[in-house]
């Protein structure tokens, strides 16, 4: 079989949201990315201007898990261009507005590629982030919760138990409160504790028909590879043969990272290679191999590049790597 390909999808749309310089969250992250898959592209296709659904298709699609109050609070704020959004560190531009609604439209169609088929797996450089906006408040540099309408189209489409795995360094409370109560959607987290925004105790498991359905594995300050990979393989373990997802998705923050300026952990390169290794093999094992990967946090703009390069090269590995490539004939006999 021939090697996985995986698609990188972005689009000049997310670049517009400009919160005042000296703010960690600006454009020059995902050209950061984009910049350090571009060299040498190994097994991945790069959409730089991936086709996202109408507005009023994304507007719709937001209805489902946000508030119109708070969809109408950002294309407001974005209109007079200036202000914040519920919290003092979501500062909008007059493209706020148009940045948000890209990123969230790019989480949307690729979900809805993955589930008709015509994708297989994915890894989408989009800003603003999303895992810490919740129904109806943006916070944390989030406006609209990307990874989750993606989850939601998915669940919806496929009937089926979809798997949310978050490394990003902050716990993400938003994607944790919209799936608190649902069995289908999983939420696996490792995440630094205690550390902003406050949730994310390894006690918080969800409740009612989603009891067990949400794992959080809190990590101390300064945890590198070891213990930031070995939680999420455990953790993947668990919460994976209990779900059985068939799509996994994951929030990809590259901020717990040694030389991120925010995260204080100590995770290289080669640790997120591993983190997502074990990604990988749960996708194969579960899911087919399916993955949309969506960037959230990350904010040393080197390190960011090389860590989601490293991430996107694991996504593009062929299955089960110890299979040599080009020859499956020893499977047949
Ligand atoms: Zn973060």
């Amino acid at each position: 079989m021939a090697r996985e390909r995986v698609a990188v999808r972005s689009h000049p749309g997310v670049l517009e949201h400009l919160p005042a310089l000296g703010h960690p969250e600006m454009p020059a992250r995902v050209r950061a990315v984009l910049d350090a898959l571009r060299e040498h592209p190994a097994g991945w296709t790069l959409e730089p201007e991936a086709a996202v659904p109408p507005d009023e298709d994304v507007i719709g699609v937001l209805r489902w898990l946000h508030a119109s109050d708070l969809i109408n609070r950002v294309r407001r704020s974005a209109d007079s261009g200036r202000g914040f959004v519920d919290a003092g560190d979501n500062p909008v531009s007059p493209g706020t507005w148009r940045a948000a609604l890209t990123a969230a439209g790019l989480a949307i169609s690729s979900a809805l590629d993955l589930v008709n088929g015509r994708l297989h797996r994915a890894f989408l450089a989009l800003r603003p982030p999303g895992h810490h906006a919740e129904q109806n408040r943006a916070m944390g540099f989030c406006f609209f919760n990307n990874v989750a309408l993606a989850a939601e189209v998915a669940s919806r489409a496929l009937q089926a138990p979809v798997l949310i795995v978050d490394f990003d360094v902050h716990h993400g409370n938003g994607t944790q409160k919209l799936f608190w109560e649902r069995p289908d959607v999983g939420y696996l987290s490792v995440h630094r504790y205690p550390f902003y925004p406050g949730t994310g105790g390894g006690d918080e498991t969800g409740e009612g028909p989603g009891r067990g359905m949400t794992l959080n594995v809190p990590l101390a300050a300064g945890a590198g590879d070891d213990a930031f990979a070995g939680a999420l393989e455990a953790g993947l373990d668990e919460l994976g043969s209990r779900l059985r997802p068939a799509v996994i998705l994951i929030s990809a923050g590259f901020d717990a990272h040694e030389e991120d300026p925010l995260g204080g952990m100590r995770v290289t390169d080669e640790g997120y290679r591993r983190l997502t290794r074990a990604i990988v093999e749960a996708a194969d094992l579960w899911s087919e191999g399916k993955i949309i990967s969506v960037l959230e946090g990350g904010y040393d703009l080197h390190a960011l590049g090389s860590a989601a390069r490293a991430h996107v090269e694991e996504l593009a590995s062929p299955a089960g790597s110890e299979n040599p490539p080009g020859d499956g004939g020893s499977l047949v006999h």
